[in-house]
């Protein structure tokens, strides 16, 4: 389970979330204090799959945010999606981002997760799932994560 502070695996179809759009800032905050009050440390939540890895480092998209485990500026969001009705995609990580776009438009219904990943110390946690598809009205949320406004082009 991914809310439960544990890392996320791109192998494993996870549950649809229970709403259209889950925000999962909550359990990252309980996971990140977890390891502040020494119930967690760095090896329980810094062990992002080596798929998970790879595609951050990839095709991740670089965002503003510093690690809040190792405070570099190396968090990359990656975004995949889930659901028995993309058939050869499922479990695939969405890139670029207008492929998603695509997906919502030729499927009626499937779940986006934004998971964010540390390329450096590999903190990796999920951000946010929510659901897309032509059910959906066939545009998914322009931005799956608000990123911090960049004054850099
Ligand atoms: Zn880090």
């Amino acid at each position: 389970m991914p809310t439960s502070g544990r890392s996320f695996d791109p192998t494993r179809m996870t549950p649809p979330p229970g709403g259209p759009s889950v925000d999962y800032r909550l359990a990252r905050r309980a996971a990140l204090a977890s390891l502040r009050q020494g119930s967690l440390d760095t090896g329980d939540i810094c062990d992002a799959h080596p798929e998970l890895m790879r595609a951050a480092k990839n095709i991740g998209e670089a965002c503003d945010v510093v690690c809040p485990v190792c405070s570099h500026s190396s968090l990359r969001l990656v975004r995949y999606v889930y659901g028995p009705d993309l058939k050869a995609n499922n479990g695939r990580v969405v890139y670029p981002e207008g492929w998603l776009n695509e997906l919502a438009s030729s499927h009626e219904q499937f779940t986006c997760y934004v998971v964010e990943v540390c390329v450096d110390c590999a903190w990796n946690h999920l951000v946010r799932a929510y659901q897309a598809g032509t059910k959906y009205g066939g545009i998914p949320p322009a931005r799956a994560v608000r990123s911090p406004r960049s004054g850099r082009g």
